[in-house]
């Protein structure tokens, strides 16, 4: 074992402070790193809080995580010692069933998948796995993905779940030059929502609750902005999208955008609210055919094709780096929607 600082919450309410973790050493097929940069996902807030209920505590959040590695195991063929790499929202799974087999490994069929933080971690009885606010991690390879040269490293954290959580429904409901997508919220998953699927070639339409961000907005790459709380702009985009990804973290009413979807449309739900939202209107979907539908992540294969499409595109995060001793603020800020667009935790800041 090794001991690595960390940041934890040791309970719901009481700010993250400083805490001491072990893990464990490198077996035949893992890959250790040094933890250089980690993004704060609203999902680390969700969780710190126990909003979505089995928060185990102390609980060490983060899984944008991007380092270098410092040992591999005897067995590792994909790495070596000094790669860039970078590690997303899970560490393992069954990798026998079916949803395993073909990559999709969120969608895990034992239900075993193994989250970067709070799961069972069974290299460690007893423990839970710590996640990335901390200086150093270990994997087994198949879960480990290599940061492409060109990609700032620090940029490069958020995509590993902001990135691929939107990149992979783009890309499931076909994404493209013939399409009219729209992207709701523009925090961290939205803002990387608003990139891809304008590197895909859609007609990229930003829903936002905060009309200070339509420059931005545009800057980033939508063709156009609508400021939800605006009526009349709301009504102009009735029966016209192919495709919603709805990122918004709190619970508000799903009627104000499947109605903007066309015939067959799909309004895809990605952001998990402590509260439900409102019941739907059956109506609504009935009336045109229309999908609402859910998402989560996106399987280990897809998070390096999402990596390499950023590579090729030039995409990262943009990003507010702070030092984990800011991370209490940094929340409250995100709360507010005050972040462009994502936090990243310089880890320099642990190892002073
Ligand atoms: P974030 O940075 O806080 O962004 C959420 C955005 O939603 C805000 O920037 C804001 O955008 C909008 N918003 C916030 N409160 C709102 C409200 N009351 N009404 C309308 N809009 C509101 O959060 P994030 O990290 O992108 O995460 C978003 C959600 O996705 C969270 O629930 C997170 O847990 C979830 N998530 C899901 C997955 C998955 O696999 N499905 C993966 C990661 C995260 P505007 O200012 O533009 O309105
Ligand atoms: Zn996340």
């Amino acid at each position: 074992m090794t001991k690595a600082s960390a940041y934890a919450a040791f309970d719901k309410s009481s700010p993250l402070g400083p805490f001491s973790l072990e893990r464990r050493e490198p077996g035949a097929r893992d890959v250790q790193f040094d933890i250089l940069f980690c993004g704060v996902c609203h999902s680390d807030l969700h969780t710190v809080r126990s909003e979505w209920e089995g928060t185990v505590y102390p609980c060490v959040p983060g899984h944008e995580i991007v380092g270098k590695v410092t040992k591999v195991g005897d067995n590792v063929t994909k790495f070596k010692v000094g790669d860039r790499v970078a590690v997303g929202c899970m560490v393992d799974s069954c990798k026998t069933c079916p949803s395993c087999k073909a990559g999709l490994e969120q969608y895990c069929d034992n239900r075993a998948v193994v989250f970067t933080y709070n799961s069972p971690d069974e290299h460690i009885p007893g423990k839970r796995t710590y996640g990335g606010y901390s200086t150093q991690i270990v994997v087994d390879e198949r879960f480990c993905l290599k940061v492409p040269g060109n990609l700032d490293l620090a940029g490069t954290a958020p995509l590993l779940c902001a990135g691929i959580t939107l990149y992979s429904p783009l890309k499931h409901w076909e994404t493209g030059p013939s399409k009219k997508v729209g992207i709701v919220g523009l925090g961290g998953l939205g803002h990387m929502g608003v990139k891809i699927s304008h590197a895909m070639g859609a007609h990229t339409v930003l829903f936002t609750t905060s009309p200070d961000k339509a420059e931005d907005a545009k800057r980033l790459g939508a063709d156009e902005v609508v400021v939800s709380k605006n009526a009349d702009e709301m009504k102009k985009q009735s029966e016209s999208l192919d495709l919603i990804v709805n990122t918004v973290a709190a619970s508000h009413d799903l009627d104000a955008y499947t109605s903007l979807l066309k015939r067959d449309g799909t309004m895809v739900l990605v952001g998990l609210p402590e509260h439900p939202h409102p019941s739907p209107s059956v109506g609504n979907l009935l009336s045109k055919r229309r999908s609402l539908a859910g998402s989560m992540i996106g399987g280990i294969p897809e998070t390096q094709e999402m990596l390499d499409f950023c590579s090729a595109h030039n995409i990262v995060s943009d990003i507010e780096m702070i030092p984990i001793q800011k991370i209490n603020e940094a929340y409250e800020r995100m709360l507010k929607s005050d972040v462009k667009y994502r936090f990243v935790i310089d880890m320099a800041s642990l190892r002073n």
